[in-house]
């Protein structure tokens, strides 16, 4: 059984699919029972069911850094 895919939000995570864009690097900046993520090359924001974007997630390329509150 595949592993499911680790993700906290403000990380950068890379999709299956590039973004029409060109772009294929995307900010999770929601989680929730759907994930929202920005896209870093035109800022477009997309919204997925959660299932649907850990099918569609590679992995994740940089973790979030920690930010002060
Ligand atoms: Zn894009």
């Amino acid at each position: 059984m595949p592993a499911r895919p680790e993700f906290d939000l403000g990380d950068i995570v890379q999709m299956k699919k590039k973004h029409p864009c060109g772009g294929y690097l995307w900010k999770v900046t929601r989680i929730g029972a759907d994930i929202k993520m920005k896209c870093q090359t035109c800022d477009r924001v997309v919204m997925l069911p959660r299932s649907e974007f850990e099918r569609r997630m590679v992995r994740v390329e940089k973790k979030a850094e920690k930010n002060t509150p």
